[in-house]
């Protein structure tokens, strides 16, 4: 095969053209490029608007603008790669097109310009049978949206044209293949017509000639394809400049296909960025064996081994590999045959890695021996992989630690804490809920806790299926190996108890139909009875049917790497939300410093214990209730005890009972006649003070620290708890750190009331032991009203510090049920009126706001007061950035979110040094600098 090198090409001297031709005329990017404000009127500013960019004329740097394909194909031309001539059209353009709603390009869109710089370049015309012009017309987002908006390839062709590509190529068959792709391309992505019809013509063909091959099919075959193609749909335009305005048309309206749009809601990508759109001339893998296309990544995404992978087809066009019609070959295969190509692309991929720093993604066509690059961009890539190729980089000297921390997807990192799935084994998809606790587990389905139990105790694995879970489901959680909720969001009682236990949760699964009478689970057309087998996926949301193989995730050194490079730049401590010393044991080997979070109504929900605050809920008089009290104190106490020396030397936050009483309440006939029998009285008392305590509206109602209002006794027992815990521990040599902290407070008053109560317990229980320690008071803040009191909450005698409890901010400042909200938050997601949910990830601009506005009264009174956070957002990356950003203390999360935690602390505070040293001109310039300026101190 005869192989030119790419400084011959014609396309490079066209390049070179383009680029005198730009600064013959005057045109710096710079003072060209004009972004459109998205609510700017378009008339306004129209001729001074640039809304067409050639490759010279745009960078890297220009995702915003060009998207990321785009902007990858000039950085590529700029280091003069062998990229086909293209032209961009912008997203704002893309914008202006929804803005001015016509259906119509942008009257202002012109590009007949840039059109005829591809024509002198590549030395063809577009439209012109005589050396004809194709193009291809793709999307192009600012964030990779891989395979969600449209495409449009060998776009320029009619009738006569196509002879015009026999006469120039000698090559019919080539000639009618790219006519019948085309006419199918463009009538089912711009005219929105069906592609079986179209797909059954060949398929008809080739049954008659009893052939199965594409490569089979000769060209008289195709051009029978194109005559049946013509018939199926004859309204494709014969004029290829509105063949190219009706594909330019059918990539903006992609943007807002469902695909598209519940792939942004998906990953966070605002509705209003807009795609960008190239126009690049076809470099075509499918004229003859000479040719091919394919896929490559400068390492393996799957290992992170660093070795160039990828695939290749040949004689074959893009979509052919997309397609998966042929196995493509791996590359090893395309050096055999085209040593001097492949020397070139392995070279190209050495260049474009180090040059971007990241493992590359590329995509290339071989057109007659010649290689072309058409779209290069950063790897997807494991978890596994994803830490590999960082410290690999760094070891080679390509990153520096901050750069390397900051290219690591800190939500991925739960890879390494569970179990997961085999992702070569075979699976049956059943259903889909919200990957609410990561890891995986396959077990036998049990449809009650008790049930859990009973099989966990003849050594079964088993999944818990229930509507959704309460406290009195806790024991068959432990016992489960996973379990799948019908109902309730990433903050639902199963998610933050599960995730709480390290054990894998898939919640919301909406298809769900849970009948836990009859014992069956109904997903889809799949119906499963008690002890069926699933395995369900908590880091993807996925359901199995049946066995999956997993395999466990050990100790992984570049993991340790990466967390070690993460603390050594962290400003936020990471704490955990932890309520029994397995937990503390658990979060303390993950790297927590301490427990943010200690939800002391956990400690209750063992069979032995909820009976005793059954037992004091019911109680008729305070005599009764003060002895109930003492047993739960005990109880209190001995776990107290046992955290604190788990997590010795270190703080411990034990939060105030929190949750209405009457969640503690047996709800069924059968268990309120148990409670009547247990505590001797008739079934009509308890029965009474079921439905006393009944609310409207629980989570607005009878809970945190109006429960010390109403009955100072409980607090005044957890806190002697607390006090008599951290004593005993202190008197065996240990160094315990308690603090106590009251939830759902609202006014600065009811902490005047509360605080002087537990100062008062701690310290009689304190002198009665002997003890002299200090033991924190600081409150929760988890409502508005504290927020915008905040001067006052802190400015309270007594409190130290305050803990924003994102979970219950969230709730009362959208007014979103934190448990009902699922039901219609993935609504508002497709819909575009959230782009992400706001229980999962902190919502900057409403409650993120009234976090700042609580900040500035706080610190304006009393500047050094301690700040946390131990909401569930305290363990999501992009809310990490943010407590960073505010210039919190601590983060406190679930156990095994921990290590995801310290990663994303240490990425924000890369991400600022790195911003920093930008600004002040060292970065890249002077790594060591900035190395030095991320070190700690202390
Ligand atoms: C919160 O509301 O954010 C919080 C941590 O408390 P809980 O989830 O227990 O209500
Ligand atoms: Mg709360």
């Amino acid at each position: 095969m005869e192989h030119k090198t790419t400084q011959d090409t014609p396309w490079f001297r066209g390049a070179a053209r383009s680029r005198r031709r730009s600064a013959a005329r005057g045109l710096s990017m710079k003072s060209q490029a004009t972004p459109v404000k998205p609510d700017a009127p378009a008339s306004s500013a129209a001729d001074t608007i640039k809304r067409v960019y050639l490759l010279d004329e745009g960078n890297k740097d220009m995702k915003m603008l060009l998207g990321g394909k785009g902007a990858n194909l000039c950085e590529m031309a700029k280091l003069e790669l062998p990229v086909p001539p293209a032209f961009i059209i912008t997203t704002e353009t893309c914008l202006e097109y929804f803005r001015e709603g016509t259906g119509n390009l942008p009257a202002a869109l012109d590009f007949e310009e840039q059109l005829k710089a591809l024509e002198d370049d590549t030395g063809k015309k577009f439209g012109n049978p005589q050396n004809p012009l194709l193009v291809s017309v793709r999307s192009g987002a600012p964030a990779s949206m891989p395979g969600m908006m449209d495409t449009v390839l060998n776009l320029g062709l009619n009738d006569e044209i196509v002879q015009g590509i026999i006469d120039t190529t000698g090559n019919e068959r080539f000639a009618y293949d790219t006519y019948r792709r085309f006419l199918n391309m463009y009538s089912d992505v711009v005219m929105d017509l069906d592609k079986e019809p179209f797909e059954e013509v060949i398929s008809e063909i080739k049954k008659k000639k009893g052939i199965k091959l594409d490569l089979e099919m000769e060209a008289s075959d195709w051009k029978e394809v194109v005559g049946e193609f013509k018939k199926l749909n004859p309204n494709v335009p014969t004029d290829p400049r509105e063949q190219l305005r009706g594909a330019i048309l059918a990539v903006f309206r992609s943007w807002n296909n469902d695909r598209a749009i519940r792939y942004r809601s998906y990953n966070g990508i605002p509705d209003a960025w807009g795609t960008a759109v190239s126009v690049q001339a076809m470099a075509y893998g499918n004229m003859n064996d000479g040719c091919g296309t394919g896929v490559a990544f400068s390492r393996n995404p799957s290992t992170g081994e660093n070795k160039f992978f990828g695939e290749f087809l040949p004689n074959a066009a893009g979509e052919d590999v997309v397609a998966g019609i042929r196995t493509p070959q791996p590359l090893e295969e395309m050096a055999q045959k085209w040593p001097e190509v492949y020397a070139e692309l392995f070279k190209y991929q050495g260049q474009l890695e180090k040059y971007y720093g990241d493992m590359q993604d590329i995509e290339f066509t071989v057109e007659n021996g010649r290689l072309y690059m058409l779209q290069c961009r950063n790897g997807k890539r494991t978890a596994k992989a994803s830490v590999k190729i960082a410290v690999d980089m760094v070891k080679e000297g390509t990153l520096t630690e901050q750069e390397a921390l900051l290219r690591i997807p800190a939500n991925q990192m739960d890879f390494f804490l569970h179990p997961t799935l085999d992702p070569k084994a075979e699976k049956t998809v059943i259903g889909e809920g919200l990957p609410a606790s990561p890891g995986a587990a396959t077990g036998k389905i049990v449809f009650t806790p008790d049930d859990a139990e009973a099989m966990a105790n003849l050594g079964e694995d088993v999944i818990l299926v229930r509507k959704e879970t309460t406290p009195e489901d806790i024991h068959g959680m432990k016992s489960a190996q996973g379990v799948l909720t019908a109902l309730g969001g990433m903050t639902s009682h199963a998610a933050v108890v599960a995730r709480g236990m390290g054990k894998c949760c898939v919640s919301g699964c909406t298809a769900a139909e849970v009948d836990f009478r009859a014992k069956t689970l109904k997903l889809g057309e799949v119906e499963l009875k008690e002890h069926d087998v699933i395995t369900i996926d908590g880091s993807t949301g996925e359901v199995y049917l049946g066995t999956v193989d997993r395999r466990s995730a050990t100790e992984d050194a570049d993991f340790q790497t990466v967390l070690k490079w993460a603390d050594d730049l962290r400003q936020l401590k990471v704490l955990t939300n932890a309520d029994t010393p397995e937990q503390a044991k658990t979060a303390r080997s993950l790297g927590a410093q301490g427990i943010g979070l200690c939800r002391s109504e956990h400690m209750f929900f063992a069979p032995e214990r909820i009976s005793a605050m059954r037992a004091m809920i019911v109680s008729e008089e305070k005599k009764e209730r003060l002895e109930h009290l003492e047993t739960m104190g005990a109880f209190q106490r001995d776990d107290i005890a046992k955290i604190l020396e788990e997590m010795d030397g270190l703080p411990v936050t034990i939060r105030l009972l929190d949750p209405p009483l009457h969640e503690f309440l047996p709800h069924s006939l059968d268990e309120m006649q148990a409670l009547a029998d247990t505590v001797g009285k008739p079934l009509s008392v308890v029965q009474d003070r079921v439905a006393q305590l009944q609310e409207v509206n629980p989570m607005l109602g009878f809970r945190g620290c109006r429960l010390s209002v109403v009955y100072p006794e409980i607090t005044e027992m957890q806190a002697r708890a607390v006090a008599s815990a951290a004593a005993t521990n202190k008197k065996a040599g240990l160094d315990p750190k308690p603090e106590i902290m009251v939830p759902v407070v609202s006014t600065a008053k009811e902490l005047r009331l509360i605080v002087p109560r537990i100062q008062a317990a701690v310290a009689d229980e304190l002198k009665k032991a002997g003890v002299d320690m200090d033991i924190p008071i600081g409150t929760m803040m988890e409502l508005p009203r504290a927020c915008q009191t905040a001067d006052q909450i802190v400015g309270t005698e007594g409190v130290e510090f305050m803990s924003f409890g994102t979970n219950d901010l969230t709730q009362s400042v959208w007014g979103f049920s934190r448990d009902d909200a699922i039901k219609f938050i993935g609504r508002y997601q497709e819909q575009g009126l959230l782009d992400f949910d706001p229980f999962a990830r902190i919502d900057e601009e409403g409650v993120g706001g009234l976090i700042k506005t609580a900040l500035e009264k706080a610190r304006a009174k009393q500047p050094g007061t301690k700040v946390g956070i131990c909401g569930e957002h305290g363990g999501e990356p992009k809310s990490v950035h943010f407590f960073h950003s505010q210039g919190f203390d601590y983060v406190s999360c679930s156990p095994f979110r921990v290590p995801i935690a310290r990663i994303a602390a240490g990425q924000a505070a890369a991400q600022e040094l790195l911003k920093k040293s930008a600004g002040d001109g060292l970065y890249r310039n002077s790594i060591t600098n900035v190395k030095r300026a991320g070190k700690k101190t202390d």
